[in-house]
């Protein structure tokens, strides 16, 4: 049987120690703020935002949420340009996905890189990609520094991660890379996912299916990583099943796992950019 990964607890420490550096910042007379850019009414997006911004404001962070039902790029952009200059705003978000209109290369790529909590602005994504110093996305950071409190090794490790996207699978790539991992990147299109899983040491799915990661997909003892968010007869569930945990050595559940390690990261990323830049534009 292995052991689970409490997300919950590991975050509330992070928080904890967030609100201590918050506390730093306003003795030396900065407010770290952060601003969420919702557009839409995708409503896992409203739960999503909602976590960040009362884990926020709980920490000292002041966080507002910016809701627009409907708009045109430019609108958003016309927004962006406004609290990327504004010195009082450390930290911004545009909470993905968004609706069809939008379009979400040219919204990113606009994003001041001194802001990017979630960094998603390509000079951050390249950065990362690089290797260089740089800021990592919440979800994918949040895996890591799990894995870390675990004490799981990294290394020389075959990680199979399935997913590609923006915020996930191709970030949390070059995390891995970078702490000399081999890395394998599964997605819809690849022919035999079972093959790699079975090779890897740690499994990250991140599918959006429940039940999709299989026991009889992994070998015996390998780590876990679920980021899926479903929603099954009104409970939320992981992409792993529930017997995954008889064969795997660590499994985070969900919810409760990488889940509130997201909205941590979250806090850590706004205090880190109020430290570094204190809210500059250039
Ligand atoms: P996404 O952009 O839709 O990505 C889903 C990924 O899964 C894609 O790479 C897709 O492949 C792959 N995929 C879909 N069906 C597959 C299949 N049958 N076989 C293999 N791969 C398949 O979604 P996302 O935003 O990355 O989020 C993924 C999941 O993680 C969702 O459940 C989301 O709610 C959850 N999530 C959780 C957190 C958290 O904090 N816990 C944060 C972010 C996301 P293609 O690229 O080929 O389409």
């Amino acid at each position: 049987m292995g052991i689970i990964i409490d997300g919950k607890r590991i975050a509330a420490e992070i928080k904890e120690a967030m609100r201590k550096r918050v506390e730093s910042l306003k003795e030396k007379g900065v407010q770290p703020r952060l601003v969420i850019v919702l557009i839409g009414d995708n409503a896992a997006s409203q739960v999503y935002v909602k976590n960040k911004i009362n884990a926020c404001n709980n920490a000292g962070i002041h966080a507002e949420l910016v809701k627009f039902s409907s708009a045109t790029t430019d609108e958003i952009l016309a927004f962006l340009k406004k609290v990327n200059e504004d010195p009082s705003v450390h930290g911004i978000i545009t909470q993905l996905p968004f609706p069809p209109n939008i379009d979400e290369d040219t919204v990113l790529s606009s994003i001041n890189p001194k802001k990017d909590v979630d960094c998603l602005n390509p000079v951050n994504a390249g950065k990362l990609a690089l290797g260089i110093d740089a800021i990592a996305p919440c979800t994918p950071k949040g895996i890591m520094k799990m894995l870390d409190y675990m004490k799981v090794d990294i290394k020389g490790k075959n990680v199979v991660i399935i997913n590609r996207s923006r915020i996930v699978g191709r970030p949390l790539s070059f995390l891995m890379l970078n702490r000399h991992a081999t890395v394998t990147i599964c997605h819809s299109k690849t022919a035999d996912i079972p093959k790699h899983t079975k090779e890897a040491d740690i499994v990250v799915v991140a599918v959006g299916k429940p039940g999709f990661l299989k026991k009889d997909m992994i070998k015996s003892g390998s780590v876990v990583i679920d980021v899926g968010i479903n929603k099954v007869g009104g409970k939320i569930c992981g992409d792993a099943d529930f017997d995954v945990m008889d064969k795997a050595s660590f499994i985070t559940p969900v919810p409760g796992g990488v889940g509130p390690m997201t909205v941590a990261m979250v806090l850590e990323n706004t205090v880190m950019l109020a430290e570094k830049f204190g809210g500059t534009h250039d």
